[in-house]
């Protein structure tokens, strides 16, 4: 089996918004606070972390994360990237190895310069870019991942499917004709939902779920979450079909 934790659900602005005083930037549910989108995925002794945000310290402290066997982007947008520093703690005599495609690797090359030198200064983060193709598998210790590419706006980013499960962020378009095949026979699909109304870099709730309908994954659960709606709300419109997340919301899923 396959241990996921939500770490985050947020929208870029994270909930609450700062100076927001609507309703769900106000509420006492703790599901309505969402830390930027992120998990952890863990199967044996490998722990892997999808995207660091800012709140990448909080979340692993949260969720107790005491050693991480690698770190996969699925894009370089600032709420997916920016915790990066706080990967030094996992850079020993060995660098540490973040995922991504080529040109998702080169940008975060350039935002954090530092941490890639042949030369470091002492105690930066000491990181390894591995280069990963879309949809073709590469293991990070016990767990195989297959990038996914989808459309985010204009953007071409990547979700990953690991096992009979998958986690596509920030999409408004799943591209299913290329994906018909990665995307086939999913029990779990978390799937970037920001909220009622359409966007043009993400898909709405409905639109979210007509995706998972189109792919026939059993079990859906949304993230990148804004403060529009609480998730009392969504839960009870979406019930039966789709779940929101909400921040250490825990799942397990089957390998193969
Ligand atoms: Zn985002
Ligand atoms: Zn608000
Ligand atoms: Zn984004």
């Amino acid at each position: 089996m396959t241990e996921i934790e939500f770490l985050g659900t947020g929208t870029s602005h994270g909930i609450p918004v700062i100076a927001c005083h609507c309703p769900v930037c106000s509420s006492a549910d703790p599901r309505d606070k969402r830390w930027r989108s992120s998990i952890l995925i863990k199967r044996g002794c490998t722990s892997v972390v999808i995207d660091t945000g800012y709140e990448f310290r909080l979340q692993a402290l949260r969720a107790s994360i005491d050693s991480l066997d690698g770190v996969l982007y699925t894009h370089a947008h600032s709420d997916h990237l920016m915790g990066l520093d706080d990967l030094r703690v996992f850079s020993g005599h060995d660098r540490f190895s973040i995922y991504s495609t080529e040109p998702v690797l080169k940008t975060i090359e350039a935002v954090f310069p530092y941490a890639f030198r042949t030369w470091q200064y002492k105690g930066v983060p000491s990181l390894r870019p591995v280069t990963i193709e879309e949809r073709r598998p590469f293991k990070v210790g016990e767990i195989e991942f297959v990038p996914i590419p989808v459309m985010h706006g204009m953007m071409r980013i990547v979700g990953y499917r690991f096992g009979k499960a998958a986690y596509i962020t920030d999409v408004s378009d799943i591209l299913y004709d290329e994906n018909k095949e990665v995307l086939s026979g999913l029990d779990t699909l978390i799937i970037g939902a920001l909220r009622s109304r359409p966007h043009w870099s993400h898909f709405s709730f409905d639109q979210a779920v007509e995706a998972a309908d189109r792919i026939g994954a059993e079990n859906v659960y949304f993230t990148h979450i804004n403060h529009e709606t609480s998730h009392n709300e969504i839960e009870q419109r979406y019930s039966g079909r789709a779940k929101p997340g909400y921040d250490t919301l825990k799942l397990e899923v089957r390998d193969e």
